[in-house]
């Protein structure tokens, strides 16, 4: 049977790439969402991909340029569907946000196809996303410093908990943040439709991370073969999994040194970073309120009184 996605259409074995058109531009030309249907030889599930969903956020693109080409439809079972770029507006300008409504895109799911910009995105690519048998919506610390993680956002009592925290665990980067996010993210409204979704976090980065690239494609890989998609054995690794996440901010004005880097252990009361003055003297040193994991913290060493500086998973366990 073919399966089409926009103007991406492909018959059992084939692969085809087109555009997913969601209303103009400014100048009224289309905005054509690249596209990619890959349609295996024999049934199977159907697995969901997208990238950009923050225009900042490029790693996801990397991991699916790097995996399409490895993929031979003749050796798949089921169906792929992806959305290689999300947030239109915001990749062309380099930007988080959507510049045409100022909007997150993660914060308007499931959307509205007769709202606002970003509405109508979610609404074309959540139409996609669920009909899926699992989504993979590939994001990144943005442009701070942050761990390969994959996030579990659609609560502990979410009753499709289980599966969301066993598709986290197939993607296996190592690390899983298992916490309810906000209202409008895909990882929770995906759940709400029956679709199990993570929200795997490959790093952050300005641009593309070569490394962080490489725990995606493996990622991908990884559920490709766990849900049949592939053959091959897949075995479920051990993973490191945080319950809470704690924000530290600055007390004061000045530069940040870091004490600790990505993955540390952290004690409480031990120190997380010094804010110092131009001249090198030290104005504050901050501590840690719980014992967690390092996880995420700020690129520029410039703050603000009560600018964000880093970020310590908590509630650390394995599963
Ligand atoms: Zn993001």
């Amino acid at each position: 049977m073919t399966t089409t996605l926009g103007t991406a259409s492909a018959g059992p074995g084939e692969i085809d790439t087109g555009r997913l058109e969601v209303g103009e531009t400014r100048d009224g030309s289309p905005v054509g969402l690249p596209v990619a249907v890959v349609n295996g030889a024999s049934s199977g599930n159907t697995l969901y991909m997208q990238a950009a969903s923050d225009g900042d956020e490029l790693n996801g693109v990397g991991v699916i340029q790097r995996v399409v080409p490895r993929l031979d439809p003749a050796e798949i079972s089921g169906t792929i569907l992806i959305v290689g770029i999300v947030n239109y507006h915001a990749f062309q300008v380099a930007e988080h946000r959507n510049p045409i409504d100022d909007t997150k895109m993660n914060r308007a799911y499931p959307g509205n196809e007769t709202g606002t910009s970003s509405e109508r995105i979610a609404a074309a690519t959540f139409d996609a996303a669920t009909r899926a048998d699992l989504i993979l919506d590939l994001h990144q610390g943005s442009t701070s410093q942050m761990l390969d993680e994959v996030r579990v956002r659609c609560g502990k009592r979410h009753r499709l908990h289980d599966q969301c925290l066993e598709l986290a665990k197939a993607f296996g980067c190592g690390y899983v943040l298992d916490q309810k996010g906000p209202d409008g993210q895909l990882a929770r409204t995906g759940p709400d439709e029956g679709v199990p979704t993570i929200d795997p976090e490959l790093g952050g980065a300005v641009g593309w991370d070569e490394a962080s690239i490489q725990k995606g494609v493996e990622g991908v890989f990884n559920v490709l073969r766990y849900y049949g998609f592939l053959e091959g054995e897949q075995s479920l690794e051990p993973q490191t999994r945080a319950s809470g996440f704690e924000q530290y901010g600055a007390p004061a004005g000045g530069l940040v040194t870091l004490e600790k880097d990505l993955g540390d252990r952290v004690r409480p009361g031990e120190t997380l970073f010094e804010v110092t003055t131009p001249f090198g003297e030290s104005k504050a040193e901050v501590t840690a309120d719980s014992s967690g994991i390092f996880w995420r913290a700020r690129r520029l060493p410039q703050v603000a009184t009560g600018e964000y500086v880093c970020s310590v998973g908590t509630d650390i366990g394995k599963y």
